[in-house]
């Protein structure tokens, strides 16, 4: 049983997508204004661990991220000040296309180099104000956000549960100020609370047309829209950095639920914030760090990706270059293991499979599944990889242990993603036996085609005949 913490109702609970084996996931991406910190890669590791998981224990994941190219304003919670792609634009003499072109490459970039599966779809905000422009328009209509001088604000008043997922339900800065206080603060809103929609504002370089006259999205509704069109009313999980909880992801609900009629996002998974040597990481601090730094400092990929992986991504991290050796000497252990394997399954004794490797890594299959099940408990799932290599290397392997252990580790490392990559992925090689397989199948050679389905069933994985052709699955 998978459980997931979920920020909703703050407890540990079940994990059941809505319409299994599909899940459908939505994570907040970047604003690309800037280079991305080793704090917001943090996060990207983080969902990347869920999704590689989740494709582990055989679910069909559907990911979006989107790209903020537009309309994410400085102060986040009083919807004011420069919006920060154009600050930055000016900042480095560039137009704002320009600049997000830029620091949207450079963010892929760096999910390469720290072994990040890509998602599916990387929606920008500046390629669909029509849908945004819809749902505003839907919202507009049905009592939900209104219309001043040309921009759009969202009632907060007009949905009961805003503030159900941060807890900030009452009692926030305007409430019970005087009112002549309040309209110095509250501009044009006409409560504190309430959020933009749509803004205008003449010195602005990217502008749309909408029914309210000429202007740009505001941050919130790019993911309400992106996230509705490519995965639909409800999402099975939503992720973001826990400093997105509130004001995008309890404005991001509001705007969903009260347009689409429907629960927004059944999972909420939040991770952690990253201090670098004890300090929060600040631009005006002088103190951010890229992975691109390390790497210049002859720190290996692979071990920043440990890590980022190895702290629990509830847990608030420290990052140290200290620690950071520590993963570097975890990696090297686990890949000169591997190596050995390798050389052992080509050249060690030609004796049958023993039972007393097959013990150690049918226990660490099993208790890797089930401490990652447990809200992706990964430092309990790496001792249990660290218990299963000190078991077996007190063994003499013949060929074919070394080749259960090796597949046992590769499988393992489906989800760690820290073991040298220019092997071929186990998906690659179960997709080129199913080609096969099918193959045989056509010129009728039905005993070929079912020796691979029984060794990939020995593997623990199962082969379903659909309408859409071959499927597969784990046992
Ligand atoms: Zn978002």
């Amino acid at each position: 049983m998978i459980r997931f913490h979920n920020t909703l109702s703050r407890a540990l609970e079940e994990f059941r997508p809505l319409r299994p084996p599909a899940v459908l996931m939505y994570n907040c991406g970047p604003t690309v204004y800037s280079s991305q910190h080793i704090g917001n890669f943090r996060s990207y590791v983080f969902t990347d661990l869920l999704r590689r998981y989740l494709d582990f224990r055989g679910f069909d994941v559907t990911q979006v991220m989107n790209i903020t190219d537009v309309g994410h304003l400085r102060d986040e919670v009083h919807d004011a000040g420069e919006d920060k792609l154009e600050a930055a634009a000016r900042r480095e003499k560039l137009d704002p296309w320009e600049l997000a072109a830029k620091y949207t490459q450079e963010f892929f970039d760096g999910l390469d180099l720290l072994n990040i599966r890509r998602a599916h779809h990387y929606p920008k905000a500046t390629e669909h104000v029509a849908e945004m422009i819809e749902i505003i328009a839907g919202l507009v209509a049905r009592g939900h956000a209104y219309v001043v001088d040309g921009e759009v604000y969202f009632d907060v008043t007009s949905f009961d549960r805003y503030g159900a997922l941060s807890g900030n339900v009452a009692g926030g800065l305007m409430d019970g100020a005087s009112e002549r206080v309040a309209h110095e603060v509250l501009g044009r809103k006409r409560h504190a609370r309430d959020f933009a929609l749509w803004k205008s504002d003449p010195l602005h370089l990217m502008q749309w047309d909408s029914p309210w006259g000429r202007g740009f999205p505001g941050w919130h509704i790019e993911c309400s829209a992106m996230s509705r069109k490519y995965l639909g009313d409800t999402l099975d999980i939503h992720t973001g950095g826990e400093n997105n909880i509130f004001p995008h992801h309890e404005c991001e609900i509001a705007q969903s639920e009260a347009f689409t009629g429907q629960p927004f996002v059944r999972f909420w998974l939040h991770a952690a914030h990253l201090n670098l040597e004890g300090e929060k990481m600040a631009k005006s601090e002088g103190n951010i760090l890229l992975p691109r730094d390390l790497v210049a400092e002859g720190h290996k990929p692979a071990a920043i990706r440990y890590y980022l992986l190895s702290v629990h991504y509830r847990q608030p991290m420290n990052f140290t270059r200290e620690a950071l050796k520590g993963a570097a000497s975890a990696v090297e252990r686990i890949a000169n293991f591997v190596e050995s394997l390798e050389h052992r399954a080509e050249r060690g004794p030609d004796t049958p499979l023993s039972p007393a490797a097959v013990a150690p890594l049918e226990q660490a299959r099993r208790g890797f599944t089930s401490a990652l099940d447990n809200d992706l408990n990964v430092s309990e799932g790496l001792a249990v990889l660290f218990d299963a290599m000190r078991r077996l290397n007190a063994l003499e392997l013949g060929r074919a242990d070394a080749q259960a252990a090796l597949e046992a580790f590769r499988d393992m490392d489906e989800v760690l993603g820290i073991l040298p990559r220019e092997r071929v992925t186990l998906e690659q090689e179960i997709e080129a036996l199913i080609a096969e397989r099918e193959a045989a199948r056509g010129n009728k050679d039905f005993a070929a085609a079912d020796r691979i389905r029984d060794s990939l069933l020995a593997r623990g994985i199962v082969l379903m005949d659909t309408p859409e052709g071959v499927r597969w699955r784990r046992k």
